[in-house]
């Protein structure tokens, strides 16, 4: 009798020990999405007291905005890449966020953008670094990415090879926005960064793509790259992993190749998404790089971590589950 309820005991203590998982651990074994989409307006002091209701609004108004255009399309079968171009299109010509036409200005008052793109299906990709009268930089990206033999174009040759292949070019007047330049008078001499955008999605058939645009970091000196157009520091995927967008101080970003780093630990270090996503925001913390990222991995998976106050994010599933989050928010 003792004997039968030890073993019975014993069962019970096993089908619970089977079943007690963490809420990342219970992500990890769900179904996968049929499609996923996650997006950033970029990464820094992002505080309900900074920032008035009205003007929360409008940030939630554009992200959501975005992740509908992306759910969209995902739905009638675009792929990854397209939904990556369109929805960071849509951030781009919006002026509240840093990147196409809301882009800072650097030290001499003048606007360079970085963008770039990856193809995680066929390890793919393609970049712009410095150009200014690019509309829509993140298309440049793609268009080097789709009709060049190369990854990376920059600043007159980049801006060429736009227009040759029928981009909107403007003049860089297009790119004024009175709010970026007060943030530049009261820089003073400090460097800052805000508001770079990114988007990673997850299409029907499996395929990972992931991209980045920005203005780059406010008062930065002229010819500064940042980590946006690198591939490997500022976007990374690769269907066998995951597809990461980041945001913050791109110095650090580049250093550390955090976007690919995401991906090696997952594939040699067989982490979680999470894990490997939230332990490099937490190590970049303790190095003082600030900023965070956003990630998607082959099963729909999310992970938006940040060090800084506040990051404008959100993402978007197949199964209807939809977030737009701005602060220290859940
Ligand atoms: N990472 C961007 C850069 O350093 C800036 C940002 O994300 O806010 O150019």
């Amino acid at each position: 009798m003792i004997k039968k309820q030890l073993l019975a005991m014993f069962i019970l203590l096993f089908i619970s020990g089977c079943t007690n998982k963490t809420s990342e651990e219970k992500q990890n074994d769900a179904k996968p999405a049929e499609y996923a989409l996650v997006i950033h307006g970029g990464a820094g002091n992002v505080t309900p007291e900074r920032i008035p209701p009205e003007k929360e609004a409008e940030y939630r108004a554009v992200l959501q905005q975005a992740l509908n255009l992306g759910s969209e399309w995902l739905k009638n079968d675009s792929p990854s890449v397209a939904v990556v171009e369109a929805v960071i299109q849509l951030m781009e010509n919006s002026p509240l966020f840093n990147a196409g036409k809301g882009a800072v200005f650097n030290a001499e008052g003048k606007i360079e953008h970085d963008a770039s793109i990856m193809d995680g299906n066929q390890m793919k990709a393609g970049a712009v670094a410095s150009v200014n009268t690019i509309k829509n930089p993140i298309s440049a990206a793609r268009l080097v990415m789709e009709k060049s033999p190369h990854v990376m174009m920059v600043r007159e040759g980049a801006i060429q090879f736009a227009r040759e292949n029928g981009l909107e070019i403007v003049d860089s007047s297009y790119f004024f926005t009175q709010e970026r330049y007060n943030d530049l008078l009261r820089l003073q001499g400090k460097i800052e960064k805000y508001g770079t955008v990114g988007c990673v999605a997850l299409d029907k058939k499996g395929n990972i793509a992931a991209g980045t645009s920005t203005g780059g970091m406010s008062n930065k000196k002229y010819g500064r790259i940042g980590d946006a157009p690198i591939i490997g520091a500022g976007t990374y995927a690769s269907n066998a992993t995951c597809g990461v967008s980041c945001t913050g101080h791109g110095e650090f970003f580049i250093r550390y190749n955090v976007a690919a780093d995401v991906s090696a630990r997952m594939k040699y270090g067989n982490q979680s998404l999470q894990k490997a996503s939230e332990d490099i925001i937490n190590e970049l913390f303790q190095k003082e790089g600030m900023g965070g990222l956003i990630a998607l991995d082959k099963l729909g998976n999310i992970s938006m971590p940040f060090n800084t106050d506040g990051m404008f994010r959100g993402y978007t599933k197949a199964n209807g589950e939809n977030k737009v989050l701005l602060f220290k928010e859940k």
